[in-house]
């Protein structure tokens, strides 16, 4: 339920109407004041609470009832987009999150050169995984630790902050202290008890849509990591399974602006893995910019044919490079830049 306020409404009458809510409906108030309004959100069971009364307070205009389930990522909680800063990047405003990199980090040269022909190209994050939650349990698993490590390495030697992949509860400490962005992968969408814990830092996390989740199920997701504490996430469409096979998923660009229109998170696309196919990420990478994304993400390698995991879709740099160009393009049109 939200409750829009009277504009100059006395701040005395307010705090009187949130300490009744508090105390005598129990329920948690986030109040937001924006340019033109002054919302209160409330959180807790509304569902048998008599508007009536409520009503009739002096400083309200309008009760209403919000029938999402997700409630603190809803656009009618906090009508202005979210931005994300990233050490001083934000992500959600006026610039293009371009993220780029390897899709796992294979040794600390790799990543280095690679890091250095993105940074190069345009990007303004890095990417790799160093824990690879694989389908096969039989295929190279990531670096571990050592992947970080050199993760940090070539955040030194370019400055990109580093966006890498967490798959458990465990490894929070450790991204907490070396990460920039970390990302909850699709295969993690729905580990409730690693969202929960990542509500208890302030790191920004980026949330992939799970391979077969709905965007209520996505923004549900997201909910549990912004109520426990931490507003700063980002969504990542990365496709989803449907009847076709021809492509590795299907890359739902429908969600951008559903996600715009539903909730105030900046959301990114990430082509590489909506297709599993090289050649058909720039096309879709454009797309995606001109349907509002805040971001793409790109999978980047510098011999895919060798490459230990997603070669198939990963790009030469040379080609990465030219698709920054274009993107620059795109961003403009939007109001934009990388
Ligand atoms: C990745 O980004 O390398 C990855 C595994 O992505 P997803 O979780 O979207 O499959
Ligand atoms: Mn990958």
């Amino acid at each position: 339920m939200i409750i829009i306020l009277k504009p100059n409404s006395e701040q005395q009458n307010v705090a009187e109407l949130i300490k009744t809510l508090e105390t005598e409906y129990n329920l948690e108030v986030q109040r937001m004041d924006g340019v033109n309004y002054s919302i209160l959100g409330l959180i807790g069971d509304t569902s048998a609470l008599d508007t009536d009364p409520i009503q009739e307070k002096e400083v309200v205009k309008k009760v209403m009832r919000i029938q999402e389930p997700y409630k603190k990522v809803n656009r009618a909680f906090h009508p202005d987009d979210t931005i994300v800063n990233v050490g001083g990047f934000e992500i959600g405003g006026n610039r293009l999150a371009l993220m780029a990199g390897p899709c796992s980090v294979e040794s600390e040269e790799q990543i280095i050169s690679i890091a250095k022909k993105v940074k190069a190209a345009g990007a303004n994050f890095l990417r790799g995984g160093a824990y690879k939650p694989r389908t096969n349990p039989y295929r190279f698993q990531g670096l571990g630790i050592e992947g970080l490590k050199h993760l940090e390495t070539a955040r030194k030697e370019t400055g990109l902050p580093i966006v890498t992949e967490i798959t458990s509860v465990d490894l929070i400490d450790l991204f907490v202290d070396k990460v920039d962005i970390i990302q909850v992968g699709a295969r993690n969408m729905q580990n409730y008890v690693l969202l929960r814990e990542l509500g208890k830092c302030q790191t920004p996390v980026l949330l992939k849509r799970g391979l077969s989740a709905t965007i209520e199920e996505w923004l549900m997701s997201a909910e549990y990591i912004v109520s426990g504490g931490n507003p700063n996430v980002v969504l990542c469409e990365r496709g989803i399974r449907t009847y076709e096979t021809f492509t590795r998923n299907t890359l739902d660009l429908s969600a951008v602006p559903v996600i715009k229109k539903v909730s105030h998170l900046p959301v990114i696309v990430d082509p590489s893995h909506a297709t599993g196919l090289w050649w058909a990420v720039e096309p879709l990478a454009m797309a995606a910019v001109c349907v509002g994304a805040d971001g793409v993400m790109v999978e980047v390698h510098e011999q895919p044919s060798e490459a230990l995991s997603d070669g198939k879709q990963s790009l030469l740099p040379d080609k990465f490079s030219k698709l920054a160009e274009k993107l620059r393009g795109a961003a403009a049109l939007m109001g934009k830049t990388i």
